[in-house]
């Protein structure tokens, strides 16, 4: 049954009809409706598809996605469509930045910050974030209230049981016996929510529990064995998530996750726990003990190691993506470098070691063909020059590796896309047809230097447009 009009029968046949019955003659000239595209028109688009700059080139938008983007032949700008004059400009996808950790619900109002924190990175160009575990349904709840924020994606952290009992055995060193609590109670502390796992345990429960919390995939952190990274990367498989890791999570090495077919891991510097024992590796329990050995074998010779080479070789052939959250470690040694009183420490020895050998290893990794996403490891707390961020990381990527901007851009597009999975995967990431309308403009180009970064002019996401002034009014005005 049709209770509708047919199409033919419009809205200006109606304007007639009923003119007609009234018996007054009524204009039949009727402004035509607004086309609800938005055109971009004349700027440089660098889609991130991995082809290049395409200048005078037109994006069309409507609603929350990208209809088409190329040049002025490819993508006809429909007549009465909205006109952004984009000349001179650069246009890039929104930036993607992996690995964040946002929640911490200690000193102070974690909501205010995390507000603030989240409009900033919007107006970095940041669209899309992973949280890298904290507290999933906690964070993601807080999230959906707030309205400038960038896409976020949670992970559920996984650790096994010595993270969460270490038995609270003291730690041999040269101060003496040294007792520290499970990290798992200092994570708590903080308001992130770890889940225990051990190998007997039923691992789809796990993968159960992290659904529950609204995560979409794994995180594990530390203290799994081989067996256990297997079990829980074949659970998340068969339910459709990611599993990514610390490299190494301890006693599993990277090569040992990369096998086990984890889909990505973190932090360059836990690449020295491929220069362990597989029985060394399951004594190095505890965060302090850990420390003290990563500083000791972690020297920029060691990165060239073939135990190391033949991991990154496995990760390349498998796919692995690798994340070495560098700026992470850079701020780490900044802060020992701005002491004004020096006393040297484990974790400052650690820290230096870390810097320079993950530095070497991300140069193998790059050179050997994995595939990297440009996760910061920036946290949403604390003060803002001591946070990590994604456009320190490009930065890093760039004049310490040695990538191309447009191949360190391509890390915090397209390739993170892929590496966060998922929904990001299908529709992030690239300027394409069908995918979400998330851009940035800027008015200087990023191919020449990465620098110009931080010229964003405006920031689309969801096909809605911010100034970053605009978003960062709320945090100037404090
Ligand atoms: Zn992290």
């Amino acid at each position: 049954m049709q209770l509708f009009p047919t199409a033919g029968f419009s809205a200006l046949t109606l304007t007639l009809v009923l003119g007609a019955c009234g018996g007054s003659p009524l204009p039949l000239r009727e402004a035509p409706a607004p086309d609800p595209t938005v055109a971009i028109v004349r700027a440089t688009l660098w889609d991130g598809t991995g082809r290049g700059p395409v200048s005078n080139a037109v994006t069309l938008i409507r609603g929350d996605r990208i209809l088409c983007a190329g040049s002025a032949g490819e993508c006809p700008v429909p007549r009465r469509a909205r006109i952004i004059d984009a000349n001179g400009q650069w246009l890039i996808p929104g930036l993607i930045d992996s690995h964040v950790h946002l929640l911490f619900l200690t000193a102070g109002s974690a909501t205010e910050e995390l507000s603030l924190d989240l409009r900033d990175l919007l107006a970095q160009g940041v669209t899309s974030v992973r949280d890298m575990g904290t507290n999933p349904a906690e964070l993601l709840a807080r999230v959906r209230i707030l309205e400038a924020t960038p896409r976020v994606y949670a992970m559920q952290l996984v650790a096994g049981r010595r993270f969460f009992f270490n038995g609270f055995q003291g730690t041999r060193t040269a101060r003496g016996v040294v007792f520290r609590q499970p990290p798992a109670m200092t994570m708590q502390s903080l308001g992130w929510t770890p889940i225990m796992y051990n190998s007997t345990d039923d691992p789809d429960s796990i993968v159960a529990m992290a659904r529950e919390a609204g995560a979409m995939g794994l995180k594990l952190y530390a203290q799994l064995d081989r067996e256990s990274v297997t079990k829980l990367v074949a659970a998340a498989h068969r339910a459709g998530m990611p599993v990514w890791g610390h490299a190494w999570v301890q006693p599993a090495s990277a090569l040992e996750q990369a096998l086990a077919g984890q889909d990505g891991v973190v932090h360059a510097a836990g690449f020295a726990g491929e220069l362990f024992t597989a029985e060394e590796r399951d004594t190095l329990v505890s965060d302090g003990i850990l420390q003290v050995a990563t500083a000791e074998v972690a020297t920029v010779g060691a990165a060239h190691d073939p135990r190391i080479t033949d991991a990154l070789d496995s990760m390349a052939r498998l796919g692995t993506f690798f994340e070495p959250t560098l700026d992470a470690t850079k701020h780490s040694v900044a802060y020992f470098n701005a002491k004004r009183r020096h006393i040297p420490s484990e974790q400052e020895e650690y820290v230096r070691a870390a810097f320079g050998f993950g530095m070497e290893v991300t140069r193998e990794a790059v050179r050997r063909g994995v595939r990297i996403s440009a996760g910061s490891d920036h946290v949403a707390y604390g003060p803002s020059n001591e946070r990590a961020s994604l456009f320190g990381e490009l930065r890093l990527l760039v004049d310490s590796i040695s990538l191309t901007p447009s191949a360190a851009l391509l890390a915090a597009t397209r390739d993170a896309a892929r590496a966060i999975g998922g929904e990001a995967a299908q529709r992030l990431g690239t300027i394409e047809p069908g995918h979400y309308a998330d851009l940035v403009l800027l008015s200087k180009n990023p191919l020449t230097d990465i620098d110009n970064l931080d010229s964003v002019e405006w920031i689309m996401k969801s096909g809605r447009i911010w100034r970053p002034g605009q978003l960062r009014s709320g945090i100037a005005s404090r």
